[in-house]
């Protein structure tokens, strides 16, 4: 990464951004806008067009007629396949700029950005491009005088909203599999990181996808979001965000046409540490990355560390000097391994869990307070806090940022209780060289990824979602594909 093309990006100015609607860009039908504040600095960055319900409305009205009169849907696969190709292309040619882009609305450190951001996306929309030509229909095993057919079909219209934490990797997690199955996308960012995005929307029409096939709308979510929620004519709506936010947009398919609804929501990830694990100098700076990395603003962060009280003590003290050793700052330089916060609530809502943590009886190891504060910027040095109990507010509510509780075990019976004693299910680890222990734990803890001796880094090839309270359906893989399909039997009488 070259750091003084990053200094040269980020001085640039940035144009005030505007919904994406049949093609062209549009402001908000009353003209509202909202402030952008970099998380970096705290100063205003630009603005976005505050969306109003016609603005949505507008969008999925666009978005059915580009369905219907099969601009998109009614290409032959290998013509879509070359638009999504050259998509992806577009995206690794802009790809320093997409992320600096991001970072400066978003705060991730650019060491990750990179990769995890542009860089995942491009090869996202690449891996569904290279897929959409071998998805086949069946043919059922049905008596001689009858042909029965599966057909694989668009759903139609798809309702796509994204969090502010990783907007160009989720973005297109959900846009990927959709406009590869052939149905249009309303795209809705969220308020807090929707720049980057946006702009990789309008790359997606450089390619050459027809217009009103992705309309993206920016604004509140419950203006905008809300009334993709609950329109008439959406048909699917996919979701990555919180808990509350998933209530409430089932609650909008209810409410409308019971639209399919699919959630990839929070977690509260156990990250266990026997004993036995292979290598627990190792075990302690994965374990530090695994929370901390974007200021643990991620989904599946190991915000639970379970660890063998034989090797308690010793094992926080490594995760604490190895967090110690992380460098939080400026996003932008190439050298920080943890960047900014996303907003100020976020910050304050982090404070606020650890000072609960510590009425409650936690001990806190290292960090727990804002830092940088002259910088304007919203930075929080990683936390570890000890002595958290199974009912703690700390191990048990998702706080989305970089805080590590720590709870000791006596048995592998014990670590498996614990790790299930939350309503999420998302992400997990447990680290031992005992090979049966090691599938033991993968069958025994209830969630989407089970990581044994390492965390995180699953790549797209295997699918991402969650049971219980962390959400329904996958992303990534081909199983995500299914969320876009409709199955439709034909029965032939021969
Ligand atoms: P959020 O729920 O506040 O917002 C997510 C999106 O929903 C935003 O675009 C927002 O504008 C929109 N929204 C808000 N209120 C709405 C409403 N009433 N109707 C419709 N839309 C509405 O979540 P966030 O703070 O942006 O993201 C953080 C959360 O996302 C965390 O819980 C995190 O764990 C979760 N997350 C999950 C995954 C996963 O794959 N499971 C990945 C990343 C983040």
């Amino acid at each position: 990464m070259d750091q003084s093309k990053i200094d040269t990006l980020r001085e640039q100015s940035v144009p005030a951004f505007s919904h994406l609607i049949e093609g062209v860009h549009v402001p908000a039908s009353d003209g509202g806008t909202v402030d952008i504040l970099s998380p970096i600095n705290g100063t205003v960055l630009t603005t976005t067009a505050k969306g109003t319900k016609a603005d949505m409305d507008a969008a999925i009205a666009s978005a059915r007629a580009a369905f219907e009169d099969g601009r998109w849907a009614g290409q032959p696969p290998a013509a879509r396949k070359k638009v999504l190709m050259k998509w992806a292309d577009l995206i690794e040619e802009n790809v320093l700029e997409l992320a600096v882009l991001g970072v400066r609305d978003n705060g991730t450190e650019i060491s990750m950005a990179i990769k995890a951001e542009p860089g995942s996306a491009a090869v996202t929309i690449r891996y569904y491009a290279e897929a959409l030509d071998k998805i086949y229909g069946e043919i059922a095993p049905t008596p001689g005088d009858i042909l029965g057919m599966i057909h694989k079909e668009p759903v139609g219209v798809v309702g796509a909203i994204i969090p502010w934490n990783f907007p160009m990797m989720i973005g297109a997690w959900k846009l990927g599999p959709a406009l590869a199955m052939g149905n249009s996308v309303v795209l809705k960012p969220s308020e807090s990181a929707s720049l980057s995005l946006m702009r990789m929307a309008e790359l997606a029409l450089e390619a050459g996808l027809p217009p009103g096939v992705l309309n993206a709308v920016t604004g509140e979510g419950h203006v905008v979001g809300e009334a993709l929620g609950l329109s008439m004519d959406v048909d699917v709506l996919v979701f990555t965000g919180s808990g509350a936010t998933g209530r409430k947009l089932m609650e909008y398919a209810a409410r409308s046409n019971m639209k399919r609804v699919y959630l990839e929501l929070g977690g509260k990830s156990p990250n266990i540490v026997f004993a036995d694990a292979p290598n627990l100098d190792e075990a302690a700076k994965v374990t530090a990355g695994g929370i901390f990395r974007n200021s643990g603003q991620v989904c599946v962060a190991g915000s639970r560390l379970l660890v063998e009280a034989s090797i308690h003590n010793e094992f926080v003290a490594a995760v604490a000097k190895a967090s110690e050793a992380m460098r939080v700052g400026d996003p932008l330089s190439v050298d920080t391994h943890i960047g900014a916060i996303n907003s100020d609530d976020q910050l304050n809502a982090n404070l606020g869990f650890v000072k609960t943590a510590i009425a409650e009886g936690g001990e806190i190891i290292t960090g727990g307070e804002r830092i940088l504060e002259e910088t304007g910027g919203y930075y929080m040095a990683p936390t570890i806090v000890t002595g958290v109990t199974k009912d703690a507010t700390l191990a048990q509510k998702e706080v989305f940022g970089p805080v590590l509780g720590v709870t000791p075990f006596s048995s592998e019976e014990e670590a498996i209780s614990l790790a299930n004693s939350t309503v999420y299910g998302l992400a997990g680890a447990a680290w031992t060289a005992n090979l049966g222990r090691a599938h033991r734990m993968v069958k025994a803890v209830r969630t989407g990824v089970m990581h044994i001796n390492t965390y995180g880094g699953v790549d797209g090839t295997v699918p991402l979602g969650g049971i219980g309270q962390s959400g329904n359906g996958s992303d990534k893989s081909l199983h995500a594909i299914e969320k876009y399909l409709n199955l439709k039997t034909a029965w032939i009488k021969l």
